[in-house]
């Protein structure tokens, strides 16, 4: 039979892809609830889903970060049954620390991390109790690797990634599968809005030489790594179905083939130090040679580290 597939944050970006190559299976293998938190953000979907709408894809209301929204829509399931979740909503938080409300890194956490489990509490039952089941998460290349200025952000994926690494051994006894999409840099609203927040930052608390190395060092270095390596929503959409449809889909899966080698870094020094210069040297020491470097790169491990991404 067909497979449910809940997926959150679908008004735009990555979930909004997913939903949409999903609900166009060719088989019709796919039954996809498509939520997001506001429902007055569903045109972009319904354009893109075209005649699957009512069909293989349905919309539900769902703020991950509210209790009641989430059991609301799960219990709206017929027999509550998700064969495959993907944790999807997710927000980005760019700048120095001293910067940074606490507030606003709570937020960061309340949706990326606690939002995720929230969802992850919600269906885990039913699937133990069926013995089968797919919970998916979109961490990041960020889930596995320190990002300067993007501290906050990637320790919020990190908490998903051992969040899910522990989950992963007791859910593999009830035949319940856990997989992490690792993507690089993707062209979606994400990279537009952390821009637009960062053009209205003030920077309080940081001093002079912090704020010029956010804004003159990193900030143009990583608008060429996004320009070099970044991949559209599409390419994540199809890398996550190819999860799903494995017969024994990876804990794993970067999509991105110039990342294995970074995230190689820290294993083949286990005591952070490679790690740790490598990036330094990138960033203040490459300067104008980081874009020539990132096509380099890009062409050296697009053949040799295929076979090991998705
Ligand atoms: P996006 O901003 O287009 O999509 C994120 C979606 O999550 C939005 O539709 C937003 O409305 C939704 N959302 C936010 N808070 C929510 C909440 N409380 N409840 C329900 N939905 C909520 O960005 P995207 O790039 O498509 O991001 C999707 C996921 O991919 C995120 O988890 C992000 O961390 C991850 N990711 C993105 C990139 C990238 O470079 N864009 C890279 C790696 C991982």
């Amino acid at each position: 039979g067909q497979k449910v597939v809940l997926i959150t944050g679908c008004s735009s970006g990555i979930g909004l892809r997913i939903a949409v190559v999903l609900a166009k299976d060719e088989k019709k293998r796919y039954y996809v609830i498509a939520t997001m938190r506001d429902l007055k953000k569903k045109d972009k979907l319904l354009e893109a889903a075209g005649d699957t709408y009512g069909k293989t894809l349905t919309l539900q209301p769902l703020d991950v970060c509210d209790d009641e929204s989430v059991k609301q829509c799960v219990s709206s399931v017929k027999d509550r049954r998700v064969d495959v979740l993907i944790n999807n909503a997710g927000i980005g938080l760019l700048g120095p620390v001293e910067s940074i409300s606490m507030e606003d890194m709570k937020k960061v956490f309340e949706t990326n991390f606690f939002g995720a489990v929230r969802m992850i509490k919600e269906v885990m039952p039913d699937m133990k109790k069926r013995r089968a089941g797919h919970i998916i998460v979109m961490s990041s290349v960020m889930g596995l690797q320190g990002v300067v200025f993007n501290d906050v952000y990637t320790a919020s994926k990190f908490a998903m990634e051992g969040f899910c690494e522990s989950l992963a051994v007791q859910l593999l006894k009830f035949n319940v599968t856990v997989s992490m999409i690792e993507p690089g840099p993707v062209h979606t609203e994400f990279e537009v809005k952390m821009m637009e927040d960062v053009a209205k930052m003030e920077y309080p608390g940081a001093d002079a030489d912090t704020v010029r190395y956010f804004k003159d060092v990193y900030l143009p270095s990583a608008t060429d790594i996004f320009q070099a390596m970044g991949q559209t929503a599409e390419d994540i959409a199809r890398c996550t179905k190819k999860v799903m449809e494995s017969s024994r889909p990876r804990f794993r899966n970067l999509t991105n083939s110039l990342y294995t080698p970074i995230v190689a870094l820290k294993y083949a020094d286990e005591t952070g130090g490679l790690s740790v210069h490598t990036f330094y040297n990138l960033l203040f020491n490459m300067g104008p040679l980081m874009h020539i470097t990132m096509n380099i790169l890009k062409c050296l491990t697009c053949r040799c580290f295929r076979s090991r991404t998705v």
